[in-house]
């Protein structure tokens, strides 16, 4: 059977999406990615009279921000949550990368008019390129490759992939699709097939926004607690309404700012983008503030790290006391001043 493997560059995807939306007149367009890697799939068999690939695996290489404000918490964790939930529920390879926001505000329109400030993203296309580069080398890796792209700066792995005897497809959007990918000639002998423009699938890939009956789980909540929402939450994961998370950020701007550390210590450590950031670690809660909804994690090496309530996946707050061990995901290190961060706290039974 042939092999099928799709290659998304993220990044890109996710910042060209209004020209989607725009032509689809539809601002709230999002793209639902349990259903992206089959459609592509369909569509290349469809055009080319494939009697059904074997789509094998679909990869996808991002960025997520570090250090950045305390007050864009949420939105930092939703992109997280993101990435999390394409791992745990649609079998995605996800590769992703952090972006040092020194502290900032996440979106360009809330930093300062007089900030130059601009995100550096890392790694994200290599790994792409790498990625598809050692799948085409390993021996059953894969027959035809689908990349979801729109940089130019990727032609040369295209290039080398096809040397190797393998067969690729492009999925672009057009208003931000390089030329010579497009290029009927195809001179430089980038593509087998012709582009896939995702305006054409729009109506298949549209995430289709499903209403789900929930409750806020919050302990801060005020009134009714059932409602119905839109966002779609990983397994285990609580759900919190808009007016808590509005009081979690408050929290968690004051705590953060106010508690450096639990207790002054464990807040020596160095900025380490690369070091720790993004991985799991395990440690000792202590310092629990069980009514105010926040504690921190100690690392053996004596590192402390802030977690709030809305941190906590697969465990209720209730179940959080000081001294028991709980595994984390660091998404701040601790700069010898405040207290480091963690996310995904989750506890481990002895
Ligand atoms: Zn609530």
């Amino acid at each position: 059977m042939t092999k099928l493997m799709v290659f998304i560059d993220g990044t890109w995807l996710y910042s060209n999406l209004r020209h989607l939306a725009k032509e689809f007149n539809q601002p709230g367009f999002y793209i639902d990615y349990g259903v992206l890697p089959k459609v592509l799939k369909r569509e290349l068999e469809q055009r080319e009279g494939f009697d059904g690939l074997d789509l094998v695996r679909t990869f996808l290489f991002g960025s997520y921000p570090v250090n950045y404000d305390i007050v864009d918490e949420d939105r930092a964790k939703r992109r997280r949550d993101f990435f999390s939930m394409l791992r745990e529920e649609y079998h995605y390879e996800v590769d992703v990368f952090p972006i040092d926001y020194q502290r900032r505000r996440i979106l360009h329109d809330d930093r300062s008019m007089d900030d130059s400030f601009a995100p550096k993203e890392k790694c994200v296309d290599i790994a792409l390129a790498s990625s598809m580069m050692y799948n085409a080398a390993i021996p059953g890796g894969y027959d035809i490759a689908i990349a979801v792209i729109g940089d130019k700066d990727y032609f040369p792995v295209l290039q080398k992939v096809r040397q190797l005897g393998k067969r690729v497809a492009i999925a672009s959007i057009r208003q931000s699709c390089a030329k010579m990918y497009t290029d009927r000639n195809d001179d430089k002998g980038l593509k087998d097939y012709d582009v896939i423009w995702l305006r054409d699938i729009m109506d298949d890939i549209a995430l289709k926004h499903q209403e789900w009956q929930v409750e806020c789980s919050s302990p801060l909540h005020e009134g009714e607690r059932g409602m119905v929402t839109t966002i779609r939450l990983r397994e285990g994961q609580p759900f919190f309404c808009d007016d808590c998370r509005t009081r979690f950020s408050d929290q968690k701007e004051e705590h953060f700012e106010g508690y450096l550390s639990s207790d002054g210590e464990g807040v020596a450590g160095h900025e380490d983008e690369d070091g720790t950031v993004g991985k799991s670690c395990e440690g000792l809660i202590e310092n629990l503030k069980q009514d105010r909804g926040f504690g921190f994690i100690k690392r053996e090496n004596g590192f402390s790290y802030f977690f709030h309530m809305s941190n906590l996946t697969n465990v209720d707050w209730e179940s959080i006391h000081s001294g028991v061990r709980a595994k984390f995901t660091v998404i701040k290190e601790p700069d010898g001043i405040r207290a480091g961060a963690a996310d995904d706290v989750t506890l481990l039974r002895e």
